[in-house]
């Protein structure tokens, strides 16, 4: 199993990271290790003193395939979810100032969170998701599908341009603005439109 995550998929918060407006997606993975496992708890890394909560929409792959068109990529998703990509952003900060690889920052064990999954249907295909983050009860981020830059079927084919996607693989479609900082003792909750995915202490 694969994690693929985007990165900088909403210019809100490209910007709010200072970063560039990418003129095709920006891809980085996660190991199989570090998607945590359900009703498993979530320690705060010892390695950082800035951890930072990124709320995603996450998909999971349904089907076998490489260079996969566009019109057909909605066919290779059949579950979505309200995830966090955790991430140690000062450990990232380092590593980008360096120009090194991001992996101490974002693919470390437990830094991938996934809620309940729910069935893709046309429905959800069709229409903008709302989805939000809170903090202690708190609304922090709040995103809607229909800002990404690159949308779910785009997402699918260029990442299939360069990996092949197998069933289970998951895709991180990015965050929207508001990420911030995260301690021992909060309690993360998401949202897809008004139905809790998930509940999360950071311990
Ligand atoms: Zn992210």
């Amino acid at each position: 199993m694969k994690i693929f995550c985007i990165g900088r998929n909403y210019a809100d918060h490209a910007k709010e990271l200072k970063n560039e407006i990418p003129d095709e997606p920006v891809v980085f993975m996660k190991p199989k290790s570090a998607l945590l496992q359900s009703h498993s708890p979530f320690y705060y890394p010892e390695f950082s003193n800035e951890l930072h909560y990124e709320a995603e929409l996450v998909l999971r792959i349904s089907k076998n395939g490489k260079y996969i068109p566009e019109r057909q990529a909605s066919k290779y998703y059949n579950a979505i979810t309200v995830g966090i990509d955790f991430t140690a952003r000062d450990v990232q900060a380092e590593l980008k100032a360096k120009g090194l690889p991001w992996e101490k920052a974002k693919a470390w064990d437990n830094s991938a969170v996934i809620g309940t999954w729910k069935e893709v249907t046309p429905d959800i295909q069709k229409k903008p998701i709302n989805f939000s983050l809170t903090k202690n009860g708190e609304l922090v981020q709040q995103g809607i599908s229909s800002d990404m830059m690159f949308s779910f079927d785009e997402i699918i084919t260029h990442i299939s341009n360069y990996f092949s996607l197998n069933i289970g693989d998951l895709v991180y479609t990015g965050t929207p603005a508001g990420v911030g900082e995260c301690v021992v003792g909060d309690i993360l909750q998401g949202f897809f439109e008004a139905e809790k995915m998930f509940e999360l202490e950071i311990k």
